[in-house]
């Protein structure tokens, strides 16, 4: 498939814009080392500003997520390897990359909470301590609402690409869901009943259940690794 794609619609931002290239909608080195290697990664056609800016938050937010799930997480083998690699100043291929590297692991070092300056009411569903640590022993990263909902809208306006042929543009909201294990269930017994499933085993599947009435308002559950689950809906705004 050729990197660069003639004239048309960014999946993203529904600008029309005379060169595209291809943006995964989950990014390459979200899927785990042991995926099949003939497995078809999602692409859709995105113009080079929402690719580069969906390029950068990607990156950070692997980053943050990778260090959450640990070295350990099933369904993410080399997640976690990879990103302490990035950072790594020894696997740099030139000097200037070297320091990059460098920067961005004092950049992340810096950024990690411990004990009592993690906000315990604010601990994202699934990301709880999984290694028992005592409370002073525990570190944390701060993960940002507005970047999962970025990444929760580019994601399900990938799906309806690929799945249904399709833009959503201003018209539809698409919401994401921070809900508890609790909360869950409805949407869940939604999902279970409606829901069709899209998948990359073994680390990406995604499960929708669209309205029949109007082809576009849906339930989303997109789980990532097995351990980090989004949960999001899309409604047709009304407009009056
Ligand atoms: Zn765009």
């Amino acid at each position: 498939m050729a990197k660069q794609l003639g004239p048309g619609k960014c999946v993203h931002c529904g600008e029309y814009v005379e060169k595209r290239t291809w943006d995964h909608v989950f990014p390459k080195g979200w899927y785990p080392e042991d995926s099949p290697p003939d497995i078809e990664k999602w692409k859709i056609p995105s113009c080079k500003k929402c690719n580069a800016e969906y390029g950068s938050l990607e990156e950070d937010l692997g980053i943050r997520i990778a260090f959450c799930i640990g070295p350990d997480a099933p369904n993410a083998k080399g997640i976690y390897r990879k990103a302490l690699r990035s950072m790594d100043a020894s696997k740099g291929r030139n000097m200037k990359d070297r320091i990059r590297r460098a920067k961005k692991r004092d950049r992340y070092i810096g950024l990690i909470m411990k004990g009592d300056a993690i906000p315990q009411d604010g601990i994202y569903p699934g990301f709880e301590d999984k290694w028992n640590r005592p409370r002073e022993d525990q570190t944390a990263l701060r993960i940002y609402v507005h970047e999962l909902e970025r990444i929760v809208n580019k994601i399900i306006k990938g799906i309806v690409f690929i799945e249904d042929n399709r833009f959503l543009d201003a018209s539809t909201e698409i919401e994401h869901l921070v809900v508890s294990d609790e909360t869950a269930k409805p949407l869940e017994e939604l999902l279970n009943k409606y829901g069709s499933r899209h998948e990359r085993e073994p680390g990406i599947e995604v499960i929708r259940a669209v309205a029949p009435e109007d082809g576009v308002s849906a339930l989303y559950k997109i789980s990532i690794w097995r351990q980090w689950v989004l949960y999001a809906s899309v409604s047709q705004r009304t407009t009056q």
